[in-house]
């Protein structure tokens, strides 16, 4: 009998003893179980985004008809998500302009409480990531809401 055959007639013989172990084992470790399987998981789909986006870049490279059409969609999803993100960041700050209390979320503006708004807007590589941030810091009290009068008059220097 060589090792292999050894090893089959071990198992074999120890089923039971080894499936109450493993199920121990497994409960035991319940976590690190339930990670692996949410990581592989991730992982999975992050591969399948990667194919898909590849697969894009591809037929845009050779369909101009194509490209023309993705680029329109991608101007109004990212208008949608924008407009989206800004939302959120009306909710979280009351919804109202905080000198007058006028409420048309159209014409509400985010006003850096202590200034520099502009620069620090610029200081991201994009809108959306602007907006990523100050939501994480929605309550330090950084950011208010303004209506753009409140908010003109507010910058207003006089000349
Ligand atoms: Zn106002």
């Amino acid at each position: 009998m060589d090792r292999k055959e050894r090893d089959a007639k071990y198992r074999a013989e120890h089923k039971a003893e080894r499936n109450e172990y493993n199920r121990i084992y497994r409960q035991k470790n319940k976590e690190h179980f339930r990670q692996y399987a949410r990581d592989y998981a991730h992982n999975q789909g992050k591969a399948k985004v990667l194919e898909k986006r590849q697969k894009n870049q591809e037929r845009m490279r050779v369909d101009p008809e194509y490209r023309q059409k993705w680029s329109s969609y991608m101007q109004i999803y990212n208008r949608n998500r924008r407009e989206r993100f800004r939302m959120r960041i009306i909710q979280s700050l009351g919804g109202r302009c905080q000198k007058c209390g006028f409420n048309d979320w159209r014409a509400l503006q985010i006003d850096h409480t202590n200034g520099g708004g502009t620069k620090h807007r610029k200081s991201f590589s994009s809108l959306e990531k602007y907006y990523e941030y100050i939501l994480a810091n929605i309550s330090s009290g950084d950011y208010q809401l303004l209506c753009a009068n409140c908010n003109q008059i507010k910058r207003y220097r006089p000349h």
